[in-house]
């Protein structure tokens, strides 16, 4: 059996975890935390080498607190361009299985009250998103079907370009342009369908082009602060501001890179740092616009937080800084339902 959700603070809804695309084989061979069953604890299996451990599996999301997430279905370079559609048809089948095995423990939810009533009988609640519209052609006419399958949260591009819209690159080039005419009718449309719409990963003029073109708030799933870290993957002042007077919310990325002021890839990332970014988002925007987007089993994340039991670290800090329990509440999961309430 599973242990309880954690309920020393409220459920956590995290905005962007990857353990789909980690826990699978990568083009027949593992990847680096390949090999791993989401429904064992990694962090008890002797036989696995740390690195192999990755950062959550549903034991550990219920020791620390974590109640659900954005699941993400990530496709790399080559799967986007050999087969997108197959590949993320393959990514939610996998997501479906572990639902199948959980009894009931990990659920695919679709509405708020799915993901209240997964809290409320202790079961981890995933929410499918897509990082990067690639496996939706011209005619969007894969969105209503995977809308109908659970689809909630859509990034129109990952770092790279897409029909829709074009990516911050990691290195090389991207165009600076911002979201194409079918970029546009692509927001209009998730609009129109209740799916939420998501900054990370787009340029700054596509992100400039979604404020404009959304009727709906927006989110960044998983981005943190370019004044703390002027990674090309964080949020600027002005753009935090966007979000929040849209009445969205951004998921502080976890990433050493994206956190450290030197944008070195070192896990030695002080709690301070990581802690800083909170507040930061916290005293610009306010307490509304704030949110988790941990990217676990995506990205390198620092020692004091280790895996998903390491997020109790971050929010004792924040309560020992003089956060709320309302703020502390808003920023575990109720900002992000708000949205999800408002545009579902
Ligand atoms: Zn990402």
């Amino acid at each position: 059996m599973y242990p309880p959700l954690n309920r020393e603070f409220p459920p956590v809804l995290d905005g962007h975890e990857d353990f789909i695309t980690a826990i699978k084989p990568r083009g027949g061979a593992f990847g680096p935390r390949g090999g791993r069953d989401f429904l064992s604890d990694a962090a008890a299996d002797d036989s696995k080498k740390a690195d192999a451990k990755g950062h959550v599996d549903l034991p550990r999301a219920m020791r620390g607190g974590l109640g659900g997430c954005f699941t993400s279905i990530y496709l790399t370079n080559e799967r986007a361009e050999y087969n997108p559609l197959a590949y993320a048809i393959d990514e939610m089948n996998d997501v479906f299985r572990i639902a199948d095995r959980s009894e009931g423990h990990f659920r695919i939810c679709r509405t708020v009250a799915d993901v209240r009533a997964a809290w409320d009988n202790n079961a981890f609640a995933s929410v499918f998103m897509f990082e990067g519209a690639d496996p939706i052609s011209w005619s969007l006419k894969e969105l209503r079907v995977f809308y109908e399958a659970g689809l909630r949260c859509l990034a129109p591009t990952w770092s790279r370009s897409t029909i829709f819209a074009h990516g911050v690159a990691f290195g090389g080039h991207l165009p600076e342009t911002g979201l194409t005419d079918l970029g546009r009718e692509l927001v209009h449309e998730c609009n129109r369908m209740g799916i939420i719409l998501d900054v990370s990963h787009i340029n700054p003029a596509g992100f400039w082009d979604m404020i404009r073109e959304s009727s709906a708030p927006i989110i960044a799933t998983h981005s943190s602060v370019k004044a703390i870290s002027p990674h090309v993957r964080n949020l600027d002042d002005a753009q935090m501001k966007a979000l929040a007077e849209k009445g969205g919310t951004m998921g502080i990325n976890f990433a050493n890179i994206f956190l450290r002021p030197d944008m070195q890839a070192n896990r030695d990332t002080s709690l301070d740092v990581v802690v800083s970014h909170f507040d930061y988002v916290k005293n610009l925007v306010g307490e509304d616009h704030i949110s988790f987007g941990s990217d676990f089993d995506g990205t390198d994340i620092p020692e004091c937080i280790g895996d998903a039991e390491g997020l109790a670290v971050i929010l004792r800090e924040l309560k020992r800084r003089g956060w709320s329990d309302t703020a502390i509440e808003k920023a575990c999961n109720g900002n992000f339902l708000r949205v999800a309430a408002a545009v579902w």
